[in-house]
C-alpha cells in the first residue's frame, strides 16, 4: 500500500477576503494524523498569504521536525544575484521557520531559466544546501522534456523536480508529462507532482468517461483516480494536492494499491474520452486573468465555452454569464495573458473562436 500525498497551500480555503484559517488548522490536523507531513508553499501563492498560512497553522503549531516544507524563491523576478539572499531571508521570516527540507527555483522554463543563469541563482541553492538551510534543492519546471534534460545536465546538484503531471497530459505534445518524467528518471532525480488532478478537470468528468471508472471501482471518485495514476509512478516521491476541506484530506490520505496496468489501460480509454469533449484544456489557474489589459475573464469564458462544448443544447443556460466585465472579441490578441499560462494555451486564438461562438448567439 502506498500513499505519497503532499499538501500544496495554493488553493486554500476562505471566508470573503480572509482565509478560514479554522479550516486550515483542521485540515492540517487531519493531514497530519492521517500519518503525511509534506507541505508546499511559495513567495507568489495568494499574494504571500500562503506562506503566512504556513506560519500560522503550521510552524507554530507543530514542531519543525515534524514536518517537511517545500519552497521556491521566484527568481524571475529578480535582478541580481543578491536578491536570491533577500527573498529567501522573506520566506525564512513569513514562514516562521529556520531552514526548507526542499529550496526550489519557481517555475522554470525558457525565459526564467535564462534568467536564473543570468543572476547564477542555482549558485544560492547550492550555497543554502551546503549552510544546512536547504537539505534538499530542486526547481518547478514548466517547460518541455529537451530543455529539462539542458537544465538537469548542465545542474547535476539538483535533487529533486516539481513538475505538472496527471494522466490527461500524460502523453500530451504541449505539456509533455510522460516525457519529462523520463527525463527526470533518466538523470536520477525524484519527481514531485503538481496538478495531478489538474486543477480540478479530472474530478468532474463526462458522464460517459465516468461510468467507464465507476464500472470498475464504484467507490473511487474520478480525483481518487488521478491522484492513484501520479501516485502509482516508482520515481514520484510526493504527489501535491490543493485541499479546501477536511473531508477532501480525509478522502485523499487512505492508502491504496498502485494502479495495475488494466487500470493505467482504462485511464487512457478515459482520457481520450475527455479529450473528444474538452474543447480547451484550461485548468481555471486564472493566472493569466491579471495580465488582460481589457479585464476579460479568460478563464471563465474557457470554462463557459468547454460546457458548452460537452452540452451542445445549453446555450440558455451558459450564454446569460457572458459578458461581465468585458467580452472576448474586446481581446487586442497582446498575448499578455499567454505568457502566464502553465498549460501553454494560445489565448488570444481562443479568445476569436469563443467571440464567435458566444457573440453570434447574443
Ligand atoms: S491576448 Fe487578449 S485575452 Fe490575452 S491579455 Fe491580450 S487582450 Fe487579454
Ligand atoms: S488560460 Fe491558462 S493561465 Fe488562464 S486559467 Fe486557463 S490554464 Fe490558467
Amino acid at each position: 500500500m502506498i500513499n505519497k500525498l503532499g499538501f500544496g497551500f495554493l488553493r486554500l480555503p476562505n471566508r470573503g477576503d480572509e482565509l478560514d484559517w479554522e479550516t486550515i488548522n483542521d485540515m492540517v490536523d487531519a493531514f497530519m494524523e492521517g500519518g503525511r507531513s509534506f507541505f508546499d508553499t511559495c513567495y507568489t501563492y495568494l499574494d504571500g498569504m500562503s506562506e503566512m498560512a504556513i506560519r500560522r497553522c503550521v510552524a507554530e503549531r507543530k514542531p519543525r521536525k515534524s514536518f517537511q516544507l517545500c519552497e521556491k524563491l521566484p527568481g524571475y523576478m529578480f535582478k541580481s544575484h543578491d536578491d536570491c539572499r533577500k527573498y529567501f531571508e522573506v520566506e525564512l521570516a513569513r514562514c516562521g521557520v529556520e531552514w526548507f527540507d526542499i529550496l526550489m527555483l519557481h517555475w522554470l522554463n525558457d525565459q526564467n531559466y535564462a534568467i536564473a543563469e543570468k543572476h547564477d541563482e542555482f549558485r544560492f541553492l547550492r550555497e543554502k544546501k551546503a549552510q544546512g538551510l536547504a537539505k534538499r534543492i530542486g526547481f518547478s519546471y514548466h517547460g518541455n522534456a529537451a530543455l529539462l534534460d539542458q537544465i538537469l545536465t548542465a545542474h547535476p546538484e539538483v535533487d529533486v523536480v516539481l513538475m505538472q503531471l496527471n494522466y490527461l497530459d500524460w502523453d500530451s505534445e504541449g505539456i509533455q508529462s510522460r516525457k519529462c518524467y523520463e527525463t527526470c528518471v533518466r538523470h536520477g532525480k525524484k519527481v514531485i507532482v503538481m496538478e495531478p488532478v489538474k486543477g480540478g478537470t479530472l474530478a468532474s468528468l463526462p458522464p460517459e468517461a465516468e461510468e467507464k471508472l465507476r464500472d470498475c471501482h464504484p467507490d473511487w471518485t474520478p480525483a481518487d483516480w488521478a491522484l492513484r495514476f501520479a501516485q502509482s509512478l516508482p520515481e514520484v516521491e510526493i504527489c501535491l494536492s490543493g485541499m479546501g476541506t477536511v473531508s477532501q484530506v480525509e478522502a485523499n490520505i487512505r492508502p491504496f494499491k498502485p494502479l495495475t496496468a488494466a487500470e493505467t489501460a482504462l485511464l487512457m480509454e478515459v482520457r481520450d474520452i475527455i479529450e473528444r469533449k474538452t474543447a480547451i484544456a484550461c485548468t481555471g489557474c486564472r493566472y493569466c486573468v491579471p495580465h488582460c489589459p481589457k479585464r476579460i475573464p479568460i478563464s471563465q469564458y474557457i470554462r463557459m465555452y468547454n460546457e458548452l462544448y460537452r452540452y451542445p443544447g445549453d446555450d440558455w443556460k451558459i450564454l446569460p454569464g457572458y459578458n461581465q466585465t468585458a467580452k472576448a472579441s474586446d481581446c487586442i490578441g497582446c498575448r499578455s495573458c499567454e505568457k502566464h499560462c502553465p498549460q501553454g494555451l494560445k489565448i488570444a486564438e481562443h479568445m476569436k473562436n469563443i467571440a464567435q461562438r458566444f457573440e453570434n448567439n447574443t
